[in-house]
């Protein structure tokens, strides 16, 4: 059975539709990941984990191709860098959104690869279910927000906190099983923010239990010399492997989560 949406032919497309399959949006972004990884690394796990997930449910889910270009402006001082204003980049997802909307899915899941797509991905899915008038429910998720993943990390990881941020241990773990030929190890680093305790973030491990819950997002190039935030030293492909594996179990639990969910109609109390 075919599960990428762009193989399709529009009565297929159509098929999809009416079996009530949910559309399955990767999301990423263009930017520098240290000196041992190429540019295309949140675009190759967000897209591969959508891929790999969908592929195992393909009666249940269909895989849209992958908007590929995102939110990075702080990381202009690093080439190879390419970013789209935050408005642009919003209401450019919330249109493919509503294509498909229009198209008649009625759940989408946004699956995200790069941290600062975050605010805005919760932008465009929230705008999603408003414009259709709540008639698709759109959400958002980063890959690495999974349940599964959040759980088995704790096991998988060895880094301490902050290890697993922007290039660290589990993005480069992942890219060494998915392009291990890309992947310059020789050239890994360990490198941390120096922002204080409120302000730092892990992706597996998320905000600092011990600090306020706060945002900021300095320039990168304020941080990070190499371009990485995290132990990127840590990195192997077996805890790539291991991560994938958790990764796409846990999307696919999401997907049926997000299925299954019902509500009550709206009722207009005026
Ligand atoms: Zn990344």
């Amino acid at each position: 059975m075919k599960y990428r949406y762009a193989e399709m032919t529009w009565p297929e497309c159509k098929a999809a539709v009416k079996a009530d399959r949910l559309a399955v949006l990767p999301v990423a972004t263009y930017e520098d990941h240290g000196y041992h990884l190429p540019i295309d690394v949140d675009v190759v796990l967000a897209s591969e984990i959508c891929e790999r997930a969908v592929a195992r449910i393909p009666d249940e889910a269909v895989l849209i191709p992958a908007v590929t270009h995102g939110y990075s402006p702080h990381h202009m001082d690093f080439p190879g860098t390419i970013t789209i204003r935050w408005d642009t980049f919003i209401n450019y997802v919330k249109d493919v959104c509503l294509s498909l909307a229009h198209h008649g899915f009625t759940r989408i899941l946004i699956v995200n690869g790069h941290g600062s797509n975050s605010a805005p991905l919760e932008m465009a899915s929230r705008l999603t279910v408003v414009e259709t008038e709540g008639r698709v429910l759109c959400a958002s998720v980063n890959h690495w927000g999974v349940r599964k993943l959040r759980e088995e990390g704790k096991k998988i990881r060895t880094s301490d906190y902050g290890g697993t941020s922007h290039a660290g241990e589990y993005e480069t773990s992942l890219y060494l099983a998915l392009r291990p030929s890309l992947t310059q190890m020789e050239k890994a680093v360990d490198e941390r923010t120096p922002l204080p305790p409120s302000f730092q973030n892990d992706l597996l491990a998320g905000k600092r239990s011990d600090a306020s819950v706060a945002n900021l997002m300095p320039h990168w190039s304020t941080m990070t010399t190499s371009g990485v935030r995290g132990d990127a030293t840590k990195a192997t492909l077996e805890k790539g492997e291991l991560f994938l594996e958790a990764a796409i179990e846990g999307l696919i639990e999401l997907v049926r989560e997000f299925k299954a969910m019902e509500l009550p109609p709206r009722q207009d109390h005026r």
